[in-house]
């Protein structure tokens, strides 16, 4: 007998109840861990947190922040922190699940976890910024640690935030605890390559799927929403490849180029203007028409829930690269399916930067920094090797690569459940 959830009432279409849903379709092939798949849909540990700070002009701002431990049966949580006006706990109770199956996809020896405050951090100076940075940090020390949780950046953080964060656990416990946060700068410990790792799995990730369709690269069109870390990174790696990047959309705008806009110039007009609109070697397009745009590869690379089943139905795209977390709903998922569209899901293609991240944490642990080369070698192995599992696993079973991955990262997740046993 399983009692609902409390503190959570997901939609159909919400985060959490795309999860739910995304789990209920991988029970039939977990056999006899079946018997455990409960444990995926109750998050292990819930932590919210009031963020007080004091703002510039001497006022008290008071802000709601989370740290969510989905699952850790196969190793500390791991997870970022994101600062966005929209975050809740159950978007945050998502982002750790996935966080969970990401982890054991890729066979990280990590559970899943994410954190998150409610805030535009736009409208924050500096100063404030880092102050809420550093009390959030304080007020979630009591779950975090190098062996117990490592945050790392997400949507709107950065190797500066990791910076104080890492800073501010190391005063609050009198060490110098490096292993705390992945996406550090580089001489506080971080790694080569973390910056463009996640863009880089999605792009080895496309290439391989891209040579099982028999799509070649070389003038493939994309078309790619969001045009931060993740999404600039993977459209270079795509335009060195080649590929055409036709259309681009982020909160700033949507633009259309039918030969290919200059990748090159676009980053230098993003990281002055800091967004894509208004980028002259482009046209603007309405925005909603961006899901109209005749290309190869789609790249959903912002926030959740953007691939609905009506925007499903319209895609010209003959594959999607899941570089955001939870961008397809279920629904829609289905609609690509029957339409052929393949669909490379987040919990493996945006893996690339937890694998870099786990690359950083073993470093820092044994003080030993290894080249960029070799990073991004022992990534692209760790992603073709994945992602030639999750192939097998779909093949064999007739099912999609996303509930495929589920599969093959559940099955690991609930042998070490059902290895650990329940205690007391
Ligand atoms: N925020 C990234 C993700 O969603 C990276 C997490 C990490 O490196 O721990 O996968």
């Amino acid at each position: 007998m399983n009692e609902p959830l409390s503190f959570v009432q997901p939609t159909a279409n919400s985060p959490w109840g795309t999860y739910l849903s995304q789990v209920d379709r991988v029970v039939p092939y977990l056999g006899h861990l079946a018997r455990w798949a409960e444990t995926l849909k109750r998050p292990k540990r819930t932590l919210i947190v009031d963020v007080p700070i004091e703002m510039d002009n001497g006022d008290v701002a008071h802000f709601e922040g989370y740290r969510v431990q989905h699952n850790l049966s196969r190793g500390p949580g791991k997870g970022g922190v994101r600062f966005h006006p929209e975050v809740t706990l159950e978007e945050v109770m998502a982002l750790s699940a996935w966080m969970t199956v990401k982890c054991a996809a890729v066979n990280l020896p990590y559970g899943g976890a994410k954190g998150g405050i409610r805030v535009d951090p736009k409208r924050l100076s500096t100063k404030e910024l880092e102050r809420m940075t550093r009390r959030y940090t304080s007020e979630i020390g009591i779950i975090i640690g190098p062996q117990r949780d490592i945050p790392a950046p997400d949507v709107n953080t950065n190797g500066q935030i990791m910076a104080w964060m890492m800073d501010t656990y190391s005063m609050n416990t009198g060490t110098t605890a490096t292993g705390v946060v992945t996406g550090k700068p580089i001489h506080l410990g971080g790694s080569l390559g973390r910056v463009k790792a996640t863009g880089r799995g999605v792009f080895v990730t496309g290439r391989e799927a891209a040579r099982r369709l028999g799509l070649n690269l070389d003038g493939a069109r994309i078309a790619v929403q969001g045009y931060g870390n993740v999404g600039s990174s993977a459209a270079e790696l795509f335009g060195q490849a080649g590929g055409k990047l036709v259309a681009v959309q982020d909160h700033s705008g949507t633009i259309f180029n039918d030969k290919g806009l200059d990748i090159a110039d676009l980053a230098a007009y993003v990281r002055d203007h800091g967004g894509v609109g208004g980028f002259q070697g482009a046209e603007p397009m309405h925005g909603e028409d961006f899901w109209d745009v005749r290309c190869d590869i789609l790249i959903p690379a912002a926030l959740e829930g953007q691939i609905t089943a009506e925007r499903a139905h319209r895609l010209k795209a003959r594959m999607v690269l899941e570089g955001a977390n939870g961008p397809t709903v279920s629904e829609a998922d289905d609609i690509l399916a029957s339409r052929g569209v393949l669909v490379v899901p987040d919990v493996i293609c945006n893996a690339g930067g937890v694998t870099v991240s786990y690359f950083e944490w073993v470093q820092d642990f044994s003080s030993f920094f290894w080249s960029e080369d070799e990073i991004n070698l022992r990534l692209d192995k760790i992603m073709v090797d994945a992602l030639k599992k999750i192939w097998d696993t779909a093949d064999k079973h007739k099912i999609t690569l996303r509930t495929a991955t589920f599969a093959v990262a559940c099955e690991r997740i609930l042998i070490a459940r059902e290895e650990r046993g329940l205690y007391p």
